[in-house]
């Protein structure tokens, strides 16, 4: 008969994009508050936002800002 052992548990620190609501594990999830594909689209909009909005935009897509990052 097989004998396990007890089980070793683990805390981590989680918390949740702020954009897209995927769970963030890395280290710079938790200090930005998102994920880097959210961080990265957050900053150019927010670079946007400067520029006259009558231009072009670089986030034609907005469907794949839904969870995009998942768990990482
Ligand atoms: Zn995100």
């Amino acid at each position: 008969m097989v004998k396990y052992e007890k089980p070793e548990v683990f805390e981590v620190k989680a918390t949740r994009c702020q954009r897209c609501g995927g769970i963030l594990l890395s280290e710079f999830g938790l200090k930005n508050g998102m994920g880097h594909v959210c961080k990265r689209k957050a900053d150019a909009e927010a670079a946007a936002q400067e520029i006259d909005e009558n231009q072009l935009t670089l986030f034609g897509d907005e469907k794949e800002a839904e969870n995009e990052e998942g768990v990482i």
